[in-house]
């Protein structure tokens, strides 16, 4: 089997209350090497008994850990970002295994998440209230912020550790507390942020990760008052389903959801730079990252140079185990997501649709698939509407800026979207016109700890990064002082 460095971090336990424990059932889940498809080991099947626990114990732990001093909380994220740091080469490897993504993606995954905990470290020393002018005297306006308490967090499988980053280190930040829960697909990146946090000093209970069981997961946080938060990123189905479940306690959400991101290219585009930038955002971890593009969109004029520059990329992709040298596209994450890119190819042509290269499972089998690039492409075809999540590259075709746009927002998702041009004036009109929560102009790579990373429409509510995913995690507070 596998090397390794990572196996002080596969954790095949939960963490509850500082204890790592096994499923009251003694069940366990299968956690299996995407690229083999060899059992590497398995994690509790754990459910709702569990997980209230776990929410009994972050509650527990709230009361003091909100009491601790800014600059101790401040201290044990730096603490947090050097163990990351530190254990960067075996979390990557773990990650790479249980997902498939190539290494050298896993280490940049493992970085970033050091960054967003350094970032909040950073933050959270400017988690500032203000005093506002009362309209009359003798009387004092404070606004004032404070921890919204336990947090319960839902993560996906594409970014198993980034995700929860992003979520975890503001909460830390601000003095909440935490139950996560990580994807089954790849359980072990989630674990490692417990095994983490223990190892960064904090205290038992304010980290507490669960797997197992969505359902019933879920639902002890969503029928727990204790839990004032749940921040969920993947699917915007399951999204819809956890905004309904946190109604009836009246909690605060965060959602990132799914994208249907449009790359659109202008005939004033730098070719060079338009096609390495398809090429990031559209092919990065296998085509399975939420602001992917989605749909190229390219203008008349420059359409048939950008199509023969972007086969030839695609062509050379190395296709591979991700721990292997050189190697840019793993494999994907299951059978089903490969049937769902097969059914898109297929409809595809079904509608006049051209498949210039790729377009089957890759020789490698299990769950390997060619990078694939379709021209042609139309309104008519699921792509259109629906999130690929693949290495799958539409390209449409357009003559109009205008068309561009109502192409681009012709979808209910509002992730990302991009556009390279050289005319700051339509750069302009893009930001005004285009319903999505992040615009790239002339970048493909635009998530960044310092800005506010989230969707509009159906892609989701509230952001992560920037000042925008510490206040997320705060409440406000507003103090009337009279009479003195
Ligand atoms: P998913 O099926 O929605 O699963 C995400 C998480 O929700 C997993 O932990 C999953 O658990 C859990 N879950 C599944 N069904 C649930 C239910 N009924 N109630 C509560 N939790 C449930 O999404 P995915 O396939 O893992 O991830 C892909 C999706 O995530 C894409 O749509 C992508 O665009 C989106 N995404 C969005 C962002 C963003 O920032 N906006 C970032 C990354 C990904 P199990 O694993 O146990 O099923």
């Amino acid at each position: 089997m596998l090397d390794t460095g990572y196996t002080p971090w596969m954790r095949q336990a939960n963490l509850v209350a500082g204890e790592w424990i096994a499923a009251d059932s003694g069940r366990t889940i299968d956690v299996t090497d995407k690229a083999t498809g060899e059992t590497i080991g398995t994690v509790p099947a754990c459910g709702r008994a569990e997980t209230e626990r776990a929410i009994a114990a972050a509650a527990e732990a709230f009361r003091s850990f909100r009491e601790t001093p800014l600059m101790e909380r401040c201290n044990l994220l730096w603490r947090l970002h050097d163990a990351l740091m530190d254990n960067q080469a075996s979390l990557a490897e773990l990650l790479t295994v249980e997902m498939g993504k190539p290494l050298a993606e896993a280490k940049g995954e493992i970085a970033i998440g050091a960054q967003y905990v350094r970032w909040f470290a950073e933050e959270a020393r400017r988690a500032k209230g203000e005093i506002v002018p009362a309209g009359v005297n003798g009387r004092r306006i404070l606004v004032t912020k404070h921890p919204v308490g336990v947090v319960g967090m839902i993560t996906p499988w594409n970014f198993p550790s980034s995700m929860l980053a992003r979520k975890i280190a503001p909460a830390l930040a601000v003095g909440c507390t935490v139950v996560a829960k990580p994807a089954t697909a790849t359980p072990y990146s989630g674990l490692a942020w417990g095994a983490l946090a223990e190892e960064a000093g904090y205290p038992a209970g304010v980290v507490n990760v669960v797997t197992g069981s969505a359902r019933e997961i879920a639902g002890a946080m969503m029928d727990a008052f204790a839990v004032r938060k749940i921040t969920f990123t993947g699917s915007t189905e399951v999204g819809k389903e956890l905004i309904r479940g946190s109604a009836d306690t009246v909690k605060k959400v965060s959602m990132e959801l799914g994208g249907n991101a449009p790359f659109i290219v202008f005939d004033d585009a730098d070719l060079e730079a338009a096609v390495e930038g398809a090429m990031v955002s559209k092919f990065r971890n296998a085509g399975q990252t939420c602001v992917c593009a989605n749909r190229i969109l390219v203008q008349s004029g420059i359409h048939d140079r950008f199509v023969k520059k972007l086969v030839e990329r695609t062509k050379a992709l190395k296709v591979g185990d991700g721990r292997d040298d050189g190697v840019e596209q793993g494999p994907m994450i299951d059978a089903d997501a490969v049937e769902k890119v097969e059914g898109f190819i297929e409809d595809a042509k079904q509608h006049g649709g051209e498949v210039v290269t790729g377009g089957k499972r890759h020789e490698r089998g299990g769950t390997f698939f060619e990078p694939t690039v379709v021209t042609g492409a139309s309104q008519a075809m699921q792509f259109a509407t629906e999130e690929i999540f693949g290495p799958l590259a539409p390209v449409f075709r357009f003559d109009t800026e205008e068309e561009a746009v109502e192409l681009a927002n012709a979808t209910a998702f509002g992730l990302a979207c991009y556009a390279y041009t050289k005319d700051l004036g339509r750069a302009f009109r893009l930001n005004e016109r285009l319903e999505y929560g992040m615009i790239g102009i002339n970048s493909g790579l635009i998530t960044t700890v310092e800005a506010p990373f989230g969707g509009v429409k159906e892609s989701g509510l509230g952001k992560e990064g920037g000042s925008q995913g510490l206040e997320d995690y705060l409440e406000t507070k507003y103090v009337c002082v009279d009479g003195i």
